[in-house]
């Protein structure tokens, strides 16, 4: 069976599927002839990310040939997925892939944050030879995060793998989630010991009474979750990180809030107005800034085509 990896897929992806009798071609065709390609090749299994374009005419197109549509990541948005599905092709993407990639961005945003590394990075280079004790100075007032409170808003997947890290580093976890009662995480250590911990979830304002640092971890679309008077709720002097999605935080509060002094630091992976994030937001003295980066490491790609394999061997192998 044919599979057409249009926007590529990991080498282990590739191995597991050649392994289980598949062939696997990653030459990249283009998107107006990619109708024909699948009908004249004989493709099963179209793979994309979200360069390739799987809309309406392309799934006509197609129809009988068709079997698999794998997405690389989790967004759906270039797939007409309920289309494809009432015509009977299985659509899969790979939530799971990158959720370690997430948590570890998090933690990496917290731990520069709360040491000033992101405006240290920036000036060293300028003024390190020249102003080096006056830079010490500047950010010498950073914190410790043991512990501190993280406040997880949404306690799914990456929520989780969060909250087992922040554990490790000797925090208090509290979690608001309306779906979860409760969710035992389990630390597992490099010699195989492993530690569970029950969390149970709270209300929304009690978090942002109790935490110094806030995270959200929210699955779906919707409005903001963090505003205005979610901000006023929260300690002074206490920070916010979003990976989630632009939007979950309101950026205009949040300015405002960090020029205040209200809040002391943002960590910001994902922006309201991607690719082209607001000015204010990316000159701010006070963010610490990645480019959507959240899921994009080497491992999660690997595991991405693994996730993509094991879903395309278990339907179709
Ligand atoms: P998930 O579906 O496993 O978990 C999301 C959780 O949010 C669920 O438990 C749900 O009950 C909870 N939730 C929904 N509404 C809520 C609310 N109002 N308050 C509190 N909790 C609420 O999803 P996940 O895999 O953990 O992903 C979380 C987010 O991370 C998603 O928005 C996803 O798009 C984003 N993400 C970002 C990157 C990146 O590159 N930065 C990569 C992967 C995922």
């Amino acid at each position: 069976m044919k599979v057409l990896a249009n926007d590529g897929i990991s080498p282990a992806g590739n191995e597991k599927l050649e392994a289980h009798g598949f062939t696997v071609d990653t030459e990249k065709v283009a998107q107006d002839q990619l109708a024909q390609h699948i009908k004249d090749h004989q493709v099963a299994v179209l793979l994309v990310r979200s360069a390739t374009k799987v809309r309406q005419e392309l799934i006509d197109a197609v129809e009988g040939t068709l079997k698999f549509i794998g997405r690389g990541g989790v967004g759906l948005d270039n797939i007409d997925v309920d289309y494809a599905r009432d015509k009977g092709i299985i659509v899969q993407n790979t939530p799971a892939a990158s959720t370690r990639s997430v948590a570890e961005l998090v933690m990496a945003h917290l731990s520069g944050m709360t040491r000033y590394l992101y405006a240290a990075n920036q000036q060293m280079p300028l003024e390190g030879e020249q102003k080096f004790k006056e830079l010490k100075k500047s950010y010498s007032a950073g914190t410790e995060l043991q512990g501190k409170t993280l406040g997880i808003i949404g306690f799914g997947r990456i929520g989780q793998e969060v909250a087992k890290i922040a554990l490790g580093y000797g925090m208090q976890v509290v979690v608001s989630d309306p779906q979860i009662d409760k969710a035992t995480v389990s630390l597992a250590f490099f010699d195989g010991r492993s530690l569970d911990f029950e969390i149970a979830t709270q209300p929304m304002d009690s978090l942002l009474a109790e935490s110094d640092f806030i995270t959200l971890h929210v699955g779906g679309a919707g409005k903001a979750l963090v505003g205005k008077s979610e901000i006023e709720k929260m300690k002074d002097g206490a920070a916010i990180i979003n990976t989630s999605r632009g939007g979950m935080v309101e950026e205009e509060a949040l300015m405002d809030a960090l020029d205040s002094g209200k809040l002391s630091h943002a960590a910001l992976d994902v922006f309201d107005n991607e690719p082209t994030p607001a000015m204010k937001v990316l000159m701010s003295p006070h963010t610490s800034l990645s480019p959507h980066i959240g899921a994009a490491t080497l491992e999660a790609q690997d595991r991405i085509g693994v996730e993509l394999a094991d879903h395309i061997i278990e339907k179709l192998g």
